[in-house]
């Protein structure tokens, strides 16, 4: 039985203090919940964020890093650094990564593997745009960036990682994917899995939707067979649209 992970990237938003209050409200709206709880904030913010769920049901998570492990890459964060601040999730291959900073499958396999090193939980992003969805090339696409991200993982590692299959057209744009047009690559990816390792790592790979999920619609995709939790822009920068989300785990 695979536990289901509500993830908030908080992408570039919240200041230091407006990040503490949210991590605190968060903290409170979802003591009850059914599911892992993690937020991914901004850099600056991480170690204020740590304190502040510290002993708590929530986890931290980051919004990239870098592959290397020291030196002179000015502006990057290692996983090390990561780790230091109380890190236990990061984020990889974000489609904002993709289109806007040069991300490619190399960059995002060196990425995870530097993660799975660290004793970091990669979550990795993968998903198509609208024209690739209206040239039917959803699959190849998905396809494409499991690969690429897997590329050289044992199946060990393969295990400790998460997979958020995220529609590029439905990300920030309220154009939700239907649950069954979801369900339908989660399970395709799943099958993915099951010929690149075995059945063990297919059915033990969590893996979220991402793309304009709110409360209201968040009980129908997490109700589909093989989506295991969500990772959420938007609905995640206010406490109580994040709990409605996570209360429908
Ligand atoms: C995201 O950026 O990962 C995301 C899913 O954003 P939103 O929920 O705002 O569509």
């Amino acid at each position: 039985m695979r536990k289901k992970i509500i993830a908030g990237n908080w992408k570039m938003n919240k200041t230091v203090p407006e990040a503490v209050q949210l991590a605190r409200e968060v903290v409170e709206a979802t003591k009850n919940a059914a599911c892992e709880v993690v937020l991914c904030p901004g850099y600056v913010c991480l170690v204020s964020v740590a304190s502040a769920i510290q002993g708590s049901h929530v986890k931290l998570g980051a919004q990239d890093v870098h592959w290397e492990e020291k030196g002179a890459f000015t502006g990057k964060v290692s996983c090390a650094m990561l780790k230091s601040a109380g890190v236990e999730y990061v984020i990889i291959g974000h489609s904002e990564q993709r289109t806007y900073f040069h991300e490619c499958n190399e960059t995002v396999n060196r990425k995870v593997k530097a993660a799975l090193r660290a004793g970091l939980i990669p979550i990795i992003c993968v998903g198509e745009t609208l024209q690739e969805r209206e040239a039917g090339r959803t699959e190849s696409v998905c396809e494409d960036h499991v690969r690429g991200a897997y590329q050289g993982l044992s199946r060990q590692d393969a295990l400790r990682t998460v997979i958020a299959y995220e529609p590029v057209w439905a990300i920030g744009t309220g154009k939700v994917a239907t649950p069954e047009q979801a369900q339908e690559v989660h399970a395709f990816i799943r099958r993915l899995l099951g010929s690149m390792y075995d059945s063990e790592v297919s059915a033990g790979i969590q893996i979220q939707y991402g793309g304009s999920m709110k409360a209201d619609n968040a009980g129908e995709l997490l109700g589909q067979k093989d989506i295991d939790g969500g990772l959420i822009g938007g609905a995640s920068l206010q406490a109580q649209d994040f709990k409605g989300i996570v209360l429908s785990c």
